[in-house]
């Protein structure tokens, strides 16, 4: 299967792969009740209360990181019911305004009205659907019925947005199940997927559970990239199953995302993704690893924000490209 979805792959998509950056506007959520999810743990919501939201300093620095480092960003996401409606839209002009693009969001469901308002700055639109089987979804997400999800990326395509839809494997379907998530991708016409591979978090039903191998993780992927030969995948991978990467890719993944690129920037582990793409024929764009030679206060000084804004972005980047640095230096 593995090597028929790679050549489906081949068939449709240039010899590359990419990054995907995931941007967090906070690290609490409203709903709160997903049974797999690391903010439904009691612990998780102690540390970060309802009110907590990322500064907009800190959440504009990683578009600035994404931007030279040629990472793309996958969407924005976190912060259900954290922020209100205008303040989303500023943080995404600002993204846009970095970026000199669209982007994509995963933000929970929204209005038509709010999807019209969002037109000019987002280019897709992604649902945090998890799993296609319904009756599992409403076990594990009591308090994110598919219904709206599925109502919206459908308004979404009629209004002109991209559309797509993460799911995580190893949740509890069955390897049968494929056909429910062909399904879904078929009615919903989707232009990506992003697939994640459970991590089991502690404090969760899962805690004593494993995530699934890689085998089966892959299969997946692959079976989607052969039925849906030319869909955006994007294959989320951790510090602790990085060696998986090139697997994913050759299972037609175009692209890796969930790593902890800013943190583990210019570790082995980065170094290990990068090698991977590299031996399956699919060097990634940009890097995971190194560091590029500008000058990094004269492209904040270049961007339309506030001068305030601006200072707080350097200093804030300054705390990253430092621990970033120091990481490269310990692999030498
Ligand atoms: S809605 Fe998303 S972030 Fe919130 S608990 Fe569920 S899975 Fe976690």
């Amino acid at each position: 299967m593995i090597e028929q979805a790679n050549k489906k792959y081949f068939e449709n998509f240039p010899r590359e792969s990419y990054y995907g950056r995931c941007i967090f506007l906070s690290w609490y959520c409203e709903r709160g009740t997903c049974k797999f999810c690391f903010r439904s743990t009691t612990k998780h919501k102690i540390k970060h209360a309802s009110s907590a939201k990322r500064s907009m300093a800190s959440i504009l620095v990683e578009a600035v990181l994404a931007k030279h480092l040629e990472w793309n960003i996958e969407f924005l996401t976190g912060g259900y019911g954290i922020y209100p409606f205008n303040e989303l839209l500023e943080i995404i002009q600002n993204v846009n305004k970095i970026l000199d693009k669209k982007v994509w969001i995963n933000l929970g469901s929204f209005t038509t009205e709010e999807l019209k308002q969002l037109k000019p700055y987002v280019e897709g639109i992604c649902a945090s659907i998890e799993t296609t089987d319904e009756k599992l979804h409403n076990e594990l997400c009591p308090d994110k019925p598919i219904k709206p999800y599925s109502n919206m990326l459908k308004k979404a395509k009629e209004l002109g947005f991209k559309t797509s839809m993460t799911i995580v494997i190893g949740l509890g379907e069955k390897e049968q199940d494929f056909k429910l998530l062909k399904q879904f991708i078929q009615e919903h016409n989707l232009d990506r997927i992003t697939f994640y591979a459970l991590k089991p978090v502690k404090g969760t039903i899962f805690e004593n559970k494993q995530g699934p191998t890689t085998e089966y993780y892959a299969d997946w992927i692959a079976k989607t990239r052969t039925a849906f030969p030319k869909i955006e995948i994007i294959a989320g991978t951790t510090a602790r199953r990085y060696n998986e990467a090139g697997t994913l890719l050759r299972a037609g993944a175009n692209a890796i995302t969930k790593f902890p690129a800013t943190k583990l920037f210019g570790t082995e582990q980065a170094k290990v993704i990068e090698q991977e793409a590299e031996k399956k024929g699919r060097p990634m764009k940009g890097t995971l690893t190194k560091l590029p030679k500008i000058d990094w206060n004269s492209q904040i000084d270049n961007l339309e924000l506030k001068p305030a804004l601006k200072e707080q972005i350097k200093t804030k980047l300054r705390q990253y490209l430092e621990a970033m640095e120091k990481n490269i230096n310990n692999r030498r």
